[in-house]
């Protein structure tokens, strides 16, 4: 976190409660996890190295059948136990896997991946990090832990407990940071259609065009089935980003509650 960067964000005067503002981002990787997930076959994407992945699931799939099978939830646990597998017998193959060259390239991988998302997020946290707090009106004073995963796996998830999981091919400039803040905005809201909507105004288009200039929205980016609401939601939106309140701090749970009193963005 860069200390002194951005004039409006209030620097606490002693060393240690300057160090606990803002969003703390720890960035991690679990063996287990990528391991896990490496052996999915429907997340795997032809980029970032994708082979290497397909790699270690022919491997995995050699050293067991019904263990690949079960770990990549193409056997139900049923099937895996009909077949005389067991947890004992899961955990030695999932310990092994970990062990093995073909995992050992996916993390080197993964690791160096590691290393590109962070450099990006935090070049460009101020800004964010201001954009996000202006727009949003959020407390945005937390410890944030991001999983990082393959980026062939094409992963973005919000996991509860100020987790995010993330692995994805880079698809524009500063791909990685307006969607670790749009899981992160998942901390904050609910699940609902408007509330999601709301988080892709806020990150996949505002942020993103904010960081990425020359580009415009509409046309919009993010869930495609979500697209209709926030062609709905649009000139509420302008109307919420236009209008500062006299305090100059903006409510991003206040607009949704006002939205949610109309008949039009009633859930059906
Ligand atoms: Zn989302």
């Amino acid at each position: 976190m860069m200390e002194g960067v951005d004039a409006n964000i209030p620097i606490p005067s002693n060393p240690e409660a300057r160090e606990q503002q803002g969003l703390r981002v720890n960035f991690v990787i679990s063996n287990r996890e990528l391991a896990i997930l490496s052996m999915d076959p429907n997340r795997i994407s032809s980029q970032d190295q994708g082979e290497d992945i397909a790699a270690f699931q022919n491997f995995a799939r050699r050293a067991s059948e019904r263990c690949y099978g079960y770990t990549a939830i193409t056997l139900s646990e049923e099937q895996f136990f009909a077949l005389g597998g067991t947890k004992e017998e899961e955990e030695t193959f999932l310990s092994q896997m970990q062990q093995s060259n073909e995992f050992r390239e996916i993390r080197q991988q993964t690791e160096e991946y590691l290393e590109i998302v962070k450099a990006q997020w935090q070049k460009n946290y101020p800004q964010t990090f201001q954009t996000i707090q202006e727009i949003t009106g959020l407390d945005l004073n937390k410890e944030v832990t991001v999983n990082i995963i393959h980026p062939s796996l094409n992963t973005g998830q919000y996991r509860r407990n100020n987790t995010v999981r993330w692995g994805h091919h880079e698809e524009w400039n500063n791909y990685s940071t307006v969607y670790l803040w749009h899981e992160i905005l998942h901390s904050y809201l609910d699940y609902t259609d408007l509330s999601h909507a709301i988080i892709q105004l806020v990150t996949d288009n505002e942020l993103r065009v904010r960081l990425n200039n020359r580009e415009t929205y509409p046309p919009f980016v993010g869930h495609k089935n979500l697209i209709p609401l926030m062609h709905k939601l649009l000139p509420h939106w302008h109307a919420y980003l236009v209008n500062v309140p006299e305090d100059g701090k903006r409510d991003i749970f206040a607009f949704e509650k006002r939205l949610q009193a109309m008949p039009e963005f009633q859930e059906k």
